[in-house]
């Protein structure tokens, strides 16, 4: 089953719940229909000259899944595995991630299939230029707000804004603020205070929610394995210490380490800048005494803690490795770590699952809060933001663990029907016509 298959899957599964919910269940099931497939996928072969003068075609894509809550949004991906039917699931599932926290958007996803480790900067420049002038007429702030997704940066939101603006102007349509088009830019190019660690934070506000639910009086007996240990794995490492959670492994693509007490997270990102290497991290004094070890990163998902954090890549728990998860609580921080078949192993052994639609959603959240900034020309601070943050966060939470009670279906189904049932909503006052 490939990823938009997948998509379409659990899409039918939700609506098989929603569905009594509506009284005119034709329409429904239209509007499902309709959410099947995404509204437009551009393509476009995009040919760059290479610095040695040569030229090289690479296949690029933009999906624009649905727009009838907001302008379609998602990020760009510079990955070799992309594909077709990849960015047309990752559009799918940000519609509902972008319903999810209640942000006034629909789902967009882009990418190009390249290894961009082959390219120079120069030839990196090129290539992203040239999506710009793929995709240029089909985006701006009301029709589609791309952002930063695997491989892609600020640097190279900023070439993205910088043809657009260029491309616009020189067509004499420039009608709205340029930087309000891509989200996640460089902070002196309006990108927005506290974006950076957006994402780790807003899944440490919903790790609070869920301790309240479950009634954790003693943080520092929950034990917390992450997996990653990039941009969302340290800052949801940092803010779980911070207050007060014992966080006992981490992991990068080296492989990680397990400190039976505890780590601390800022100490072992100073080693791993330092070194290169996290393990090097086992040479501290802490962690000698603690008898810490490194372990692998499938060691690392089969340790006995309370929580999981796997924000790195996806589908790493699947049927094969499911049954020997002890973690008794997930929070999917990457998106999509936990498989359809691991899913529902999962939930036979009463593993909670929080989806990242909901998890990781605070990284798009605060995208939301560039644009806004961007288009009010009118700049927060991180404290602003956050505080902005965290009640759509809890909010979300709630949403989705009211749902999970009252209808006992899996975390991962409630945040689905609570995400897919606003779209549906909005498509149903929209009218039948359109
Ligand atoms: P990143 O590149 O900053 O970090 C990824 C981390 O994963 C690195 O530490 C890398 O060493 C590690 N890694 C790579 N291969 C690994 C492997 N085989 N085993 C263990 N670790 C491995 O990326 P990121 O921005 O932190 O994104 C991580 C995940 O979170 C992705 O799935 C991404 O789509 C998702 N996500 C990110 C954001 C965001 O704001 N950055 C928002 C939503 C979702």
């Amino acid at each position: 089953m490939n990823a938009h298959q997948q998509a379409v899957k659990q899409l039918e599964q939700v609506a098989d719940i929603l569905r009594p919910d509506f009284t005119d269940q034709k329409l429904f099931d239209s509007i499902i229909t309709q959410l099947k497939t995404p509204d437009r996928v551009i393509e476009g072969e995009l040919e760059i000259t290479m610095d040695d003068g040569s030229t090289q075609t690479f296949k690029a894509y933009r999906s624009q899944h649905n727009n009838a809550r907001g302008a379609y949004k998602g990020g760009i991906r510079y990955h070799h595995n992309v594909s077709k039917e990849e960015v047309m699931a990752l559009s799918t599932w940000m519609t509902w991630k972008c319903a999810t926290t209640g942000i006034p958007f629909g789902g967009g996803k882009g990418g190009i299939i390249v290894d961009p480790r082959m390219l120079s900067v120069t030839e990196l420049e090129r290539l992203t230029r040239a999506y710009a002038r793929l995709i240029v007429d089909k985006i701006g702030p009301w029709l589609d707000s791309p952002a930063p997704d695997v491989n892609t940066t600020g640097q190279i939101m900023a070439w993205l804004t910088d043809e657009y603006q260029k491309i616009k102007t020189a067509q004499g349509k420039l009608e709205e603020n340029p930087l309000a088009v891509f989200t996640g830019k460089p902070l002196n190019l309006g990108g927005s205070q506290g974006r950076e660690e957006a994402t780790g934070l807003g899944g440490v506000m919903v790790l609070e929610k869920l301790a309240e639910k479950e009634g954790w009086k003693d943080k520092k007996k929950i034990t917390i394995a992450v997996q990653g240990f990039g941009n969302v794995g340290y800052w949801f490492a940092h803010h779980a210490d911070r207050l007060g959670y014992t966080v006992v492994a981490v992991s990068d693509s080296k492989g990680g380490i397990y400190l039976p007490e505890g780590l601390n997270p800022e100490k072992v990102l100073e080693v791993k800048k330092q070194t290169g290497e996290i393990a090097g991290y086992l040479h501290t004094s802490e962690a000698i005494q603690q008898k810490g070890r490194d372990i692998s990163n499938s060691e690392l998902l089969e340790l006995d803690v309370d929580i999981l954090i796997p924000s790195a890549l996806e589908n790493v728990i699947t049927a094969q490795n499911a049954e020997r998860v002890e973690a008794k609580y997930i929070i999917e921080m990457a998106n999509g770590p936990v498989g359809t078949e691991a899913d529902k192993l999962l939930e036979a052994q009463g593993t909670v699952v929080i989806p990242d639609i909901l998890a990781n959603a605070g990284g798009v959240t605060v995208s939301y809060f560039e644009w806004v900034q961007n288009l009010q020309g009118y700049y927060w601070t991180k404290e602003e933001v956050i505080s902005r943050l965290k009640p759509m966060m809890e909010s979300a939470f709630e949403a989705m663990w009211y749902i999970k009670e009252e209808r006992q279906i899996s975390a991962r189904m409630a945040g689905y029907v609570v995400a897919v049932k606003k779209v549906v909503e909005v498509m149903m006052l929209r009218g039948k016509q359109s």
